[in-house]
Parts: structure tokens; C-alpha cells; sequence
């Protein structure tokens, strides 16, 4: 791995090119979640949770057609609520998790959404990286999300060699421009399903291959 890292070089040097070959690679690279406003965004992240993006799609015109505030969630009983969400599933949890947020919004945020990081991570059920997602897709990226196909890729590129996600989180947020943190975890996303997958990598076809540490070209 040694030989390696230093065949493709610092990862200080390679972010630009990896971001900018990316780019190239996955014009397409956006959320798939489809939602119209803030309250909309939020619900889609928050059902998003142990399911696919797709699935949720399936689920949210409906809800979101009949809830269309805050206390629209709060106006039913919760097991209607379940009921509308149970195609994501985890369905109480995230029915309670849901409430809880509207309950809170209500209560401290005047009905709409928190903009900071900090505010988003104290709703019921929104963790760093449900916060993280609705502050980048609001152009307002205030991390940088680590799901399993960003912590993969970035290990694999030599851009981390954390574990926990919180401290690749860091290794990246030193590493790369604050105005590429919205859309690198869509690019590598995007690249860790299409090309960099985790079983078997397509380095043959990786268009990274030369500036990354794990090719096995
Ligand atoms: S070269 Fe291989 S390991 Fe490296 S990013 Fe591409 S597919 Fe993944």
C-alpha cells in the first residue's frame, strides 16, 4: 500500500482531479429523493433511513399531498401516519421520529425547517448525516455526508484511513473545498454503484484508476 500511495501521490494533490474526473463521470450525480420544499426534504430524508430512494418516491406524492404542514402530522393519529409510511418501513419508528420532529418545529422553529447544522442534529430522529443531506441539498453544506458508499471510496482513494464516520467526515471536510461538500458524497455515491462497487471494483473501466492507491490495474 505504501508503493501504492506513493505511485498515485499526496491526496492533497489528487482531490481536484478525482472531483473534476467525477464530475465528467457523473453529470446525472443528484439526490433521486423527489420533494418541493423544505418540510417535503426533511420527511423524504428522514423515510429514506433503511430503504432506497426510489421506495420512498413511491410513497411521498400521496403523504405529501395530504400532509401539508407541520401539523398536518401531528392532526392524526399516529397509526394513520404508520399507515402512510409503511412501505419504507421501520414504519413506528420513523412515524415517531417524524412527530416528534413536527412537534418540535412547531414548538421552537415557528413551523419551518432550521437552517443550521446544529439545530437540524437536535430534531428527533434527524442524525449528523439526515442533517447533513438537507443542509447540502438546500445549498447550504455545513459537513459532509459518510454513508457506506462515501466511507468505501474514500478509503479505497486514499483519502481517509478512518473507520468511524464522523472522523472521515474530518479527514474530508481538510481535504476538500467547502464548495465541492454537497456534491462529492453524490459523485462518490454514484461512483461506488456504478463503477466502484463494493464486492468487485471495475478498475479496469475506473476512470480513477491512476490516481488511486487501491486499482488494480
Ligand atoms: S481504481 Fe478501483 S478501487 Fe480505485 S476508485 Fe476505481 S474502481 Fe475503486
Amino acid at each position: 500500500m505504501h508503493e501504492a500511495r506513493r505511485r498515485v501521490g499526496r491526496r492533497r494533490a489528487r482531490i481536484g482531479p478525482i472531483v473534476e474526473r467525477l464530475v465528467a463521470e457523473h453529470p446525472d450525480a443528484t439526490i433521486a429523493l423527489r420533494f418541493h420544499s423544505d418540510l417535503e426534504l426533511l420527511v423524504s430524508v428522514m423515510l429514506s433511513a433503511q430503504t432506497t430512494d426510489v421506495n420512498v418516491n413511491k410513497v411521498t406524492p400521496l403523504l405529501f399531498a395530504k400532509y401539508r404542514g407541520p401539523e398536518d402530522y401531528l392532526a392524526v393519529p399516529a397509526e394513520e401516519l404508520e399507515r402512510d409510511i409503511f412501505q419504507t418501513g421501520f414504519y413506528r419508528q420513523k412515524a415517531r421520529a417524524i412527530r416528534g420532529t413536527m412537534r418540535l418545529l412547531i414548538d421552537e422553529f415557528g413551523g419551518e425547517v432550521p437552517r443550521r447544522l446544529e439545530e437540524l442534529v437536535r430534531l428527533p430522529g434527524v442524525a449528523r448525516k439526515t442533517a447533513n443531506v438537507v443542509a447540502a441539498e438546500r445549498g447550504e453544506a455545513q459537513g459532509i455526508v459518510v454513508d457506506t458508499h462515501v466511507r468505501r471510496l474514500s478509503q479505497r482513494l486514499g483519502l481517509t484511513r478512518r473507520e468511524d464516520p464522523v472522523r472521515i467526515e474530518l479527514d474530508l471536510q481538510r481535504l476538500v473545498p467547502r464548495r465541492d461538500w454537497g456534491r462529492l458524497p453524490h459523485l462518490l455515491i454514484w461512483h461506488g454503484r456504478r463503477v466502484c462497487v463494493a464486492r468487485r471494483p471495475r478498475c479496469e473501466s475506473c476512470a480513477l484508476s491512476d490516481l488511486c492507491p487501491s486499482s488494480r490495474v
